[in-house]
């Protein structure tokens, strides 16, 4: 099996280091990621100049290139340059990506990127913030999150999230009742306004959903499709007779 590894946090991120040593136990693993961070980066892609591709000696015995592009740009060029991927591991995110903070993050987008090509993909994020994390602790946590995943043909799309202490492995839902972004404003060593982006704790998860999942020291394990329609809206403007709008 071929697996394509990437992350939106830039290549010499020790998350993608602790995923690219994950992976080598299921297939021939090559390393294709940002040349620097691109977090909150979603699934933009590199479409006003060209992107350029490099190698580079990270890891002593995994093939690793760097990209002056998008985590979605780095997958798409990826699966161009190597015949036939099996399979797209985004990640290990350094923070979490639950509920609504999945529109913005470029960890999931690369999977996304992955699935519009036709290529599995699963995105995986830990709530680690300290770069120089080692990623013992959830060594073997992310071998049974992969088993458990590609034991099953089926979902396409993974969005993988582990807690602080893992203690099992559940199935979930995206939690998308409340949005957890804030604007925090701030003034500069010159006095001038500015903004901050941030995000605040969510209260009180719906029960099944990642964010409860992850509270509950579960890794969770959301299966997610890139088809947003709204199907039972669609449904219901066919039964108003509406098929033809003008
Ligand atoms: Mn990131």
């Amino acid at each position: 099996m071929r697996i394509l590894v990437s992350n939106d946090d830039g290549i010499y991120s020790p998350g993608i280091a602790a995923l690219a040593r994950a992976a080598q136990a299921f297939g021939d693993v090559r390393v294709v990621a940002p040349n620097v961070e691109q977090s909150s980066a979603g699934h933009a892609i590199t479409s006003s100049r060209p992107v350029r591709i490099r190698r580079t000696r990270v890891f002593e015995d995994i093939d690793a290139y760097r990209v002056d592009g998008t985590p979605a740009d780095c997958v798409a060029l990826g699966a161009h340059l190597w015949d036939h991927v099996d399979l797209v591991l985004s990640g290990i995110n350094l923070g979490t990506n639950l509920g609504n903070a999945t529109w913005h993050s470029g960890t999931l987008a690369a999977a996304k990127q992955a699935v519009l090509l036709g290529i599995r993909g699963i995105a995986l994020s830990a709530p680690v913030t300290d770069e120089s994390a080692d990623f013992s602790t959830l060594r073997p946590w992310i071998a049974r999150a992969l088993e458990t995943v590609l034991e099953r043909d089926q979902p396409m799309l993974v969005n993988v999230n582990f807690p602080h202490k893992p203690e099992n492995l559940c199935w979930t839902a995206q939690a998308v009742d409340q949005y957890d972004g804030r604007i925090v404003a701030d003034t500069d060593p010159m006095g001038r306004e500015l903004y901050w982006f941030t995000v605040v704790p969510i209260e009180g998860p719906r029960e099944g959903t990642d964010l409860w999942a992850v509270a509950r020291n579960c890794v969770s394990l959301t299966p997610l499709r890139l088809d947003l329609t709204d199907h039972e809206a669609l449904e219901a403007t066919a039964e108003a007779g509406t098929e033809a709008v003008r």
